[in-house]
């Protein structure tokens, strides 16, 4: 018999591809500044929090059924809110948009296959394509974090890949591309393009979203997500649009009743919040401004934003950096590229906090 004792994973038969892998995810520390996530700092409001319960409370007497497995009312009020004439057949939901980039990998790579990302951008699409056996391929993006479309061109008809990410707004950049590119990548992609717009709220006047070209390129899908705009990243609610036979593709991976009765009331009724969360939004903009605005101010570079987060540099050592806020009482992130920066967009306390914290630490490194 083996010993249980001091069993560990590497003594697992597990699949080689994930030896030697770490579990992703930012550190969840209890800090009075919690900057690192990207997540809404507004809670949800009395009148939305007794909603919610009142949700809750009307699904609990029918929690010993399975929920609606199409989650039928929550697509169609979805495709209510994107109000680009969608149909309920053309949008999908899920556990958060990761589980719905999983549900795309899982139908549309695999085995043999691979996708393509422009980086730095979001870890998890190279996570979730390698933990699905497709292959990646990371294509730089340029100095102003930008997509070149020379080298994305070159770099899709070099590659053929199943499937081409556009993350925009990106993270942890904040850049969002113009829609030419999107289109340009969609004439040459061979496979499927995800534009993933989880900050799409965010978008500054005048920047377009994907969904406009959904009429004209069935191949393009555009995710969405609750956790930021929406302030309910503890829900866990995701979503796409899509041409209709993609969402019929999905249901092929999909697990049956995916998505809990429980998640489905808390969607629907944040959705009927819709107006007072965006509210919320519009003032994070401005605080995201005003914080560009015055890193510049300080000689610090800075990406333009089209986030509720900014990437703020250049740094000899990020990582002192990082630690001295933390030291302040401030969690940031380090990501992007070397001696950059990123930090979420919080309530103006929290900001000034950041500003009071940032000026301190980076007087004494200098
Ligand atoms: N896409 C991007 C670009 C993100 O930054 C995030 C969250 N950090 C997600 C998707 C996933 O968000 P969620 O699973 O909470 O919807």
């Amino acid at each position: 018999d083996e010993a249980a004792e001091g069993f560990r994973l590497q003594d697992l038969p597990i699949r080689d591809d994930l030896r030697g892998r770490t579990p992703y995810g930012a550190p969840q520390l209890d800090v009075p500044y919690a900057l690192n996530t990207n997540e809404n700092p507004y809670a949800p409001s009395e009148e939305l929090a007794a909603a919610l319960s009142r949700g809750v409370a009307a699904v609990a007497r029918g929690l010993n059924r399975y929920p609606d497995r199409d989650a039928t009312r929550l697509r169609a009020a979805l495709a209510a809110y994107l109000d680009h004439d969608l149909d309920v057949g053309e949008v999908w939901a899920a556990n958060g948009s990761n589980e719905i980039l999983q549900q795309i990998l899982q139908v549309f790579g695999g085995a043999g296959r691979t996708a393509m990302g422009f980086e730095p951008s979001y870890s998890m699409h190279p996570i979730i394509t390698e933990v699905t056996g497709t292959a990646w391929i990371g294509v730089p993006r340029g100095a102003d974090f930008g997509i070149g479309l020379d080298a994305a061109k070159e770099a899709i008809t070099r590659h053929r890949p199943d499937i081409v990410f556009l993350t925009s707004p990106n993270n942890p950049t904040g850049t969002a591309l113009p829609l030419s590119v999107i289109r340009e990548v969609l004439a040459v992609a061979p496979g499927m393009v995800v534009v993933d717009e989880a900050y799409a709220e965010f978008r500054r006047e005048g920047t377009p979203s994907a969904l406009s070209l959904l009429a004209d390129h069935p191949r393009l899908i555009v995710t969405r997500t609750m956790s930021k705009a929406f302030a309910m990243a503890g829900a866990r609610l995701g979503y796409l649009a899509a041409n209709r036979a993609v969402v019929d593709a999905l249901q092929l991976v999909r697990l049956p009743y995916h998505l809990s009765a429980v998640s489905q009331i808390v969607a629907l009724t944040a959705l009927e919040f819709a107006g007072e969360l965006l509210g919320a939004v519009k003032q994070l903009r401005a605080e995201r401004d005003t914080l560009v605005a015055w890193l510049r101010e300080h000689g610090f570079s800075v990406a333009d934003s089209d986030a509720n987060f900014v990437m703020f540099g250049e740094f000899a050592d990020r990582a002192a950096v990082w630690r001295g806020l933390l030291d302040h009482g401030v969690l940031i992130r380090e990501v992007g590229p070397a001696g950059w920066l990123r930090v979420t967009v919080g309530t103006p306390e929290e900001m000034s906090a950041f500003r009071h914290a940032l000026l301190q630490v980076t007087a004494e490194s200098r």
